[in-house]
């Protein structure tokens, strides 16, 4: 390292990577103190570059179920949300309870999201998703309205939505704000690379920049610190910076470890035997515009008695890439996806994957299908096209009729907290390998869950699934279609003692005083929600709780 400058500046908080966690923190916490000097260093920039050290320096041990650095994050003002899809998913009761199926791995507990409810209400501002009701029977327009005629609520609900961001991409949306506040600096184009050794107090007083493609490096002195570089560059930081510990009798045994995401794709199709007008298919509206819409999922008291990892699943639409489903829309859309200049800009590559599967099939009997339904096969996907790309609140999907009453279902399941799943550093001290598994009790519990929906789809005489593989063959299918990276969680987790975790419950780093860690690493469970959501959540908890230790006489302006 060449000689540092050390800035002259003392911060009250550093806040570490621009994403939504990062942009959260640093708008509320700034707002709510706005005598306080805040900094936001940010790797990247608004000018996003092709290639970054940070990606360039990330081992896959896993391709087959693992998207590729690229494909997984973004360097930037927004971080991830640059290409984020805007799914917004609240957590379930059941991720928060310790079950057996976990062997001991649900770190937190319901106390944390009692607290984290009281927050969800400000976190659905920065999403632009609404107001934070994740149950339809909450409201009195859907009460009683099922996802398909004879269906009836009990071990399996249709009543969860997911609600959908704008997708709000949070750097586009929020530099202008954060440029407006007077007493917020974002230092862009800065990596940050080491910390202090904790004083005796716990204190760690200054940490090292770099600033990126450069040998210049800074120190930079704050009074607190809170890390949102995202799960897996928050890891990586912390497993270079063990002298954070040093004052605990180990490092955190559970650092890197414990990596979830979520094991997603499709093993079967529901046939429901009602009339298929009465299907809710599609998205729901909100009284504002934002997007909702239901799935399957299971109640507590069904997973608690089955020991059963949490899922979500949802009606799909056949597989794009498979011809058979003979629809003229879909196969121009699978074929708009082929074509790489084209493909690239309609979807993110890991998104664009979950449609094409990376093969170029039976591309004729595609053509095909777009000439026999001319002129619709067109038409529709120009409606799509309008209202998915030209519109400020983007239709978030594509999911077609079914004049037969059957789709396709897709699961998007919880992973088992499991040490093998980790982020460990490379022998040449910078390099993160990335060794993510699937292991045997995830691809079950999503077997078992699917056979739980036939049953009880048959229990109501609603209808059916009929599995597209050989009970024999099921669990290897899956294994071989999922594939994550994109949520990634559980490698700093939050824990009562640094025996079981590496934050506490105010996410706190174990062994420091003021060195805080927002990211999905911390969340102990993956359930079966996307994470972002709960991240914001998190966010607004912990500016509120930074807030709070600042002696009252500072703090001239309160919350709206
Ligand atoms: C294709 C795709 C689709 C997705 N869809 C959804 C969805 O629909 N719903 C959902 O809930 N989630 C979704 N996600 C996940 C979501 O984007 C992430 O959960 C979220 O962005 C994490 O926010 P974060 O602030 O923790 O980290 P990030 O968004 O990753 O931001 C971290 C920032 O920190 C910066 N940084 C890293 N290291 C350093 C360092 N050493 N010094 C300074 N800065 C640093 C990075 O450059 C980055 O800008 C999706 C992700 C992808 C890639």
């Amino acid at each position: 390292m060449s000689a540092q400058k050390t800035n002259q500046v003392e911060y009250d908080l550093c806040i570490i990577g621009s994403g939504p966690a990062g942009i959260i923190v640093g708008l509320e916490y700034s707002l709510a103190n706005p005598h306080h000097k805040v900094l936001l260093v940010e790797f990247g920039s608004d000018q996003p570059t092709g290639k970054n050290s940070l990606d360039n320096s990330i081992r896959n041990m896993n391709p087959l179920n693992h998207h590729n650095p690229y494909e997984t994050t973004n360097k930037g003002i927004g971080g991830s949300t640059a290409s984020w899809g805007g799914r917004c998913v609240m957590f379930d009761e059941v991720d928060f309870i310790e079950r057996p199926v976990h062997g001991g791995g649900c770190t937190w507990d319901l106390t944390i999201l009692q607290e984290l409810r009281q927050h969800t209400e400000r976190a659905a501002g920065y999403f632009e998703c609404g107001r934070p009701v994740f149950n339809l029977n909450e409201y009195a327009q859907f009460k009683g309205a099922r996802i398909a005629e004879y269906f009836e609520e009990g071990d399996v609900t249709d009543s969860v939505l997911e609600r959908w961001s704008m997708p709000t991409r949070f750097g586009q949306r929020y530099s202008k704000e954060l440029a407006e506040l007077s007493n917020l600096t974002l230092m862009e184009s800065h990596e940050v690379r080491e910390f202090s050794k904790p004083d005796n107090e716990g204190n760690v007083n200054w940490i090292s920049v770099r600033k990126v493609g450069s040998a210049k490096w800074i120190r930079i002195k704050a009074k607190a610190f809170v890390i949102s570089a995202g799960t897996q560059e928050t890891t990586r930081l912390l497993l270079r910076n063990k002298q954070l510990f040093s004052r605990l009798k180990a490092v955190p045994a559970a650092l890197g470890k414990y990596y979830q995401g979520h094991i997603s794709g499709k093993i079967a199709t529901v046939k429901f035997y009602g009339n298929p007008k009465k299907t809710d298919y599609g998205f729901i509206r909100d009284t504002d515009g934002t997007y909702l819409r239901r799935r399957f999922q299971f109640s507590k008291e069904f997973l608690l008695k089955q020991n059963l990892l949490n899922a979500a699943i949802w009606l799909d639409n056949p597989l794009y890439f498979d011809p058979k489903h003979r629809s003229g829309a879909m196969s121009f859309m699978y074929l708009a996806m082929l074509i790489p200049f084209l493909g690239k800009r309609l979807a993110p590559p890991a998104i664009a994957h979950s449609i094409t599967k990376g093969k170029r099939n039976e591309v004729r009997k595609h053509f095909f299908n777009v000439i026999k339904d001319l002129p619709a096969s067109l038409a529709k996907p120009a409606a799509i096209f309008y209202k998915r790309y030209c519109l400020k609140r983007k239709l978030p999907g594509v999911f077609l009729y079914s004049p037969q009453n059957n789709y396709a279902l897709h699961f998007h399941a919880e992973q088992v907290p499991d040490e093998k799943s980790r982020m460990v550093l490379g022998a040449d001290g910078e390099t993160l390998e990335i060794h993510y598994s699937i292991n045997d009790i995830d691809i079950q519990s999503v077997i078992l869950l699917h056979e739980a929906l036939d049953s009880w789809l048959r229990k109501c005489g609603c209808g059916e699934l009929q599995f597209w593989y050989k009970k024999e063959e099921l669990a290897e299918a899956i294994r071989n279609m999922s594939c994550d990276g994109i949520h990634q969680t559980g490698t700093t987790r939050m824990a009562d003692t640094p025996e079981l975790g590496v934050v506490d419950r105010n996410l706190k780093l174990w062994g420091t005083s003021n060195v805080y860690v927002c990211s999905c690493s911390v969340f102990p469970t993956s359930g079966q929600a996307n994470p972002t959501f709960l991240l914001g959540a998190f966010a607004v908890r912990l500016s509120r709780y930074l807030t709070s230790k600042v002696p009252k006489i500072h703090q001239d302006k309160q919350y709206a």
